[in-house]
């Protein structure tokens, strides 16, 4: 029996250019088997690589190897292990970081965060849930974590007929558990907060917001506080704002935890926080703006950028001479040059120059692939008002 996947030629070439993805409408003829590791062809019958098979998927399609080998326990080992090796050359100044960041560590659909001794893994394909097994086996012999835990409970798992669970895959995994990043420690929700438990993403970014703080001090989208923890090493005051009660609780208990007693947070939608502050003539020596992701979608988009000028904007006004301005997008759908071109926008209604200190992304242990922009989402710019 053919158990072979053949792939049209425009599927071919996703592959040759070094995008991992084949779209359903790529795939000429289906292997007839359940998700999992295929072999992949050319419409001719060449073989072009090794794949995961995602049956209800759009994504049909997605290259682990081009090399004629299994997919076994010791395929699953080396990626794992060329993944750890990545982060060992960082040596991230952290406890709480990714270790597998997907299609960019050449596992695609595959997130294992660590949080300390703990590990948090994310199996966001039918073709890496019929590999799990090997998965999780390979993933506890490499890190050997005291737990491990599986945050299925998203929603792209719909999109591959997946259900959508929180599970314990190996040890045991508490309810918080405390991290350090840089100069400050903060505490983790591993099985019910967002993404993974934190924003792992934007660690190098808090740490810089750490090292320009000073002064007054204002984190705007504020989650747990981690921002707003590293503003408050250098900051004589710091508020942190958020419109999440529960979310600003664990805010006040990292604030307690690390002895900041000038960090408060504050119960408030930020638009409307950022025009009262605005009115009320409020100077802040840094602002930091990292709102959730306001393009969901691209038809979403301009609406997005109206939201995304509009706190700018206020932030710009309300910083102090010499201020600086940390802000940031989450949104796939806003690129790096819609990004910068509203920031620019912004900077004009504020009638201030704003000097461009730095562009900024995701953290380095969440790598992106240049031919796979799905892979970058989170940009970034430091300004800084004068
Ligand atoms: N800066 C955080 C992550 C922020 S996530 C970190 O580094 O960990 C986005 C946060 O924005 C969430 O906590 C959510 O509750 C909050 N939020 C969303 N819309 C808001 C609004 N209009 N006003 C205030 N907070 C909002």
């Amino acid at each position: 029996m053919e158990t072979a996947a053949r792939v049209s030629r425009r599927g071919a070439e996703r592959w040759a250019k070094g995008h991992p993805w084949i779209y359903r409408s790529d795939v000429v003829r289906r292997p007839p088997g359940p998700a999992g590791a295929v072999r992949v062809e050319s419409e001719a019958g060449r073989f072009l690589g090794m794949a995961l098979w995602s049956p209800a998927s759009t994504i049909s399609l997605r290259l682990l190897t081009r090399e004629e080998r299994a997919v076994d326990g010791g395929f699953w080992r080396e990626r794992i292990a060329a993944a750890a090796s990545y982060r060992e050359r960082l040596a991230p100044d952290a406890t709480a970081y990714r270790l597998v960041h997907g299609e960019a560590d050449a596992l695609p659909s595959l997130v294992v965060d660590r949080f300390g001794e703990h590990l948090v893994v994310q199996l966001l394909s039918a073709g890496v849930e019929a590999c799990r097994a090997e998965i999780v086996e390979a993933v506890a012999e490499r890190f050997r974590p005291a737990g491990m835990l599986a945050r299925n409970d998203v929603a792209v798992r719909a999109h591959e007929a997946l259900d959508r669970s929180v599970e314990l895959l190996a040890g045991t995994v508490p309810e918080q558990l405390e991290v350090r990043e840089g100069k400050v420690r903060y505490l983790v929700a591993p099985w019910s907060g967002q993404k993974t438990g934190a924003f792992l993403d934007q660690r190098e970014n808090r740490q810089r917001a750490g090292e320009l703080s000073r002064g007054r001090a204002l984190d705007c989208f504020a989650y747990h506080g981690s921002f707003a923890l590293h503003l408050a090493t250098g900051a004589d005051e710091v508020i942190a704002v958020d419109s999440s009660g529960p979310a600003l609780e664990r805010a006040t208990e990292n604030a307690r935890l690390n002895g900041f007693g000038q960090l408060r947070t504050l119960e408030a939608n930020v638009f409307d926080f950022l025009r009262t502050q605005e009115a009320a003539g409020e100077q802040y020596d840094i602002v930091v703006l990292d709102p959730p992701a306001f393009a969901k979608r691209r038809d979403a988009q301009a609406q997005a950028l109206r939201a995304y000028k509009e706190i700018n904007l206020r932030a710009l006004r309300l910083l102090a001479p010499g201020g600086h301005l940390c802000t940031f997008s989450c949104s796939y759908h806003v690129d790096a040059a819609a990004f910068r071109a509203m920031l620019q926008s912004a900077a004009e209604d504020a009638g201030r120059p704003v000097r461009w200190l730095e562009a900024r992304g995701q953290s380095a242990d969440h790598p992106e692939l240049l031919q796979v922009p799905e892979s970058g989402y989170l940009k970034g710019a430091i300004l800084q008002a004068i």
